[in-house]
């Protein structure tokens, strides 16, 4: 596929080829970008936002419904994309193509609820005739990076509301899987939006991340990705609105009373949903002591009995990782925790880029394994016998995006909510529960700012003050 600058769909000499994770073949090319494409694209957008901030809000509106339809009447093409680029299964991959939908649908509903308010100036003295208002406008060009994991939603969290707002956007996908965000922004073409409000620029971050972010002209920066990128991008971003979501490790808490097989259906899909990939997966569980054998065992049988195997194939659970490279890396943090006296139930073996389900026991706490992001379909277990301590360590990891708990006790779940340190805590639910209009980030190094629809339009809007002096 080509990338779009200018309301032009690009080609360049060198290419970048996307493989299908779990054969390896090579499924398309995109092009090199280079850092003059990545400030044409900026130049692009700059011209395309003098279009963006004066289209009304039906047009906009207008133009959201008619991806949302492009998207439906392609649904399969989409889900088919997102599971050959990417590491979830056709089923997964399904379920992410109508969250998009939802996305952008949210996106045209809440793009005529941008709203402002009136303002009482006559609230000090000397205000008494003063008369006035405040109204939220566009930002201006947005840099949106995103990640691999989710294609094509986490794309659809950044154009959706920019679109919606009146903003410009150059968009970055990952250059693992950018052809889903390629294949919407086809979809915003076909849907009319105007030649260069949407640029897609595709290359190496690690290359053109610098110009990207750094240009004078972007005045905001929106990431989805690794601590790592994060904090490169701040460091070269200079003074611009910046929304980042990022990294987390995820822990449920099951108390003696939980239902437990709920608690275990949903855990075990919660920790291998797209591999593991996944930033809200569950990555550690404090299960109380009273009914740890049981829990265990059950949760291994359940682990054992997932098909692994082609992503395209309807009966599979869990497909590749996204690369052999992150396959060795889970492989080596595990690795690391056995020689530290962790304990392999089930999985722990790989086979080029697939990395089998995993749990584990008795993996110390301060293992990397357990303190970073393992972003793999791994799972360490753990026993506790009082809620405090579950809740402590819990928090004692440096990342804070969702917490669950599972229990019948409503004081338990209510204390839960109050001490975990969380973006979100899920109640009877694993941590991998999202829906796309909720505020969704993170405390510590999980992110900065919120995103959900009506939230990423308060960051990506700025209020303009109207005051009258009669
Ligand atoms: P990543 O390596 O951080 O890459 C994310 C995006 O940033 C990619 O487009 C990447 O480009 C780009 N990038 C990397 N370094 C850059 C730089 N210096 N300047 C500009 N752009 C740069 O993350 P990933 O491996 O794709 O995704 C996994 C991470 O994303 C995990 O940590 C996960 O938790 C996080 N994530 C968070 C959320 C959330 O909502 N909180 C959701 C999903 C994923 P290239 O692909 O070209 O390297």
């Amino acid at each position: 596929m080509k990338m779009l600058i200018g309301g032009a769909w690009v080609d360049k000499k060198e290419t970048i080829p996307v493989h299908r994770p779990y054969d390896g073949k090579v499924i398309d090319h995109i092009p090199a970008g280079t850092k003059e494409d990545v400030v044409k694209a900026i130049e692009s957008a700059v011209e395309g936002f003098q279009v963006s901030k004066k289209m009304p809000v039906h047009k906009r509106m207008e133009i959201l419904w008619g991806v949302v339809d492009y998207i439906r009447k392609n649904f399969e093409d989409f889900a088919k994309m997102i599971a050959s680029e990417g590491s979830k299964t056709i089923r997964e991959a399904r379920k992410e193509t109508a969250r998009c939908m939802n996305t952008i649908s949210v996106s045209a509903e809440e793009a005529r609820r941008i709203l402002g308010e009136t303002i009482p100036f006559d609230s000090f003295p000397g205000g008494e005739n003063r008369v006035g208002y405040y109204y939220r406008f566009p930002i201006g060009v947005i840099v949106a990076i995103t990640p691999f994991n989710d294609p094509l939603n986490l794309v659809a969290h950044k154009l959706g509301p920019a679109i919606a707002a009146g903003n410009s956007v150059v968009l970055k996908p990952a250059t693992d899987t950018p052809l889903s965000a390629l294949k919407l922004g086809e979809a915003f073409l076909a849907a009319g939006l105007p030649p260069k409000v949407l640029n897609i620029i595709t290359g190496r971050g690690s290359e053109i991340g610098d110009v990207l972010v750094s240009h004078p002209a972007v005045r905001m920066i929106t990431l989805t990705g690794g601590v790592e990128a994060g904090v490169q991008i701040l460091k070269r971003s200079g003074l611009k609105k910046i929304s980042m979501e990022l990294g987390s490790n995820c822990p449920v808490i099951v108390c003696e009373d939980a239902d437990m097989s709920k608690a275990i259906d949903l855990s075990v899909s919660g920790a291998f949903w797209a591999v593991g990939q996944n930033c809200i997966g569950v990555q550690r569980m404090f299960i109380h002591e009273k009914v740890f054998d049981g829990y265990v065992k059950k949760f291994v049988e359940q682990t054992k009995a997932m098909k692994v195997g082609d992503q395209l194939d309807e009966s599979t659970d869990m497909g590749a990782m996204i690369n052999e490279r992150e396959a060795k890396r889970v492989e080596e943090w595990v690795d690391d925790a056995v020689k530290q006296g962790g304990k392999i139930l089930t999985g722990g073996k790989r086979n080029g880029n697939f990395y089998d389900p995993t749990v584990m026991v008795d993996v110390p706490e301060n293992a990397k394994l357990a303190v970073e992001e393992v972003f793999g379909p791994v799972v360490l277990m753990y026993k506790y016998n009082d809620l405090d301590d579950a809740i402590k360590r819990s928090n004692s990891v440096n990342y804070g995006l969702h917490a669950a708990v599972f229990t019948q006790d409503i004081n338990k779940a209510f204390k839960a909510v109050y001490e975990l340190d969380f973006g979100s805590v899920i109640v009877n639910d694993s941590t991998d529960y999202r829906l796309d209009e909720m505020p969704f980030g993170g405390v510590k190094h999980s992110g900065l700012g919120r995103e959900g629809i009506k939230f990423s339009l308060l960051e990506q809007t700025e209020p303009k003050v109207v005051c009258f002096n009669l």
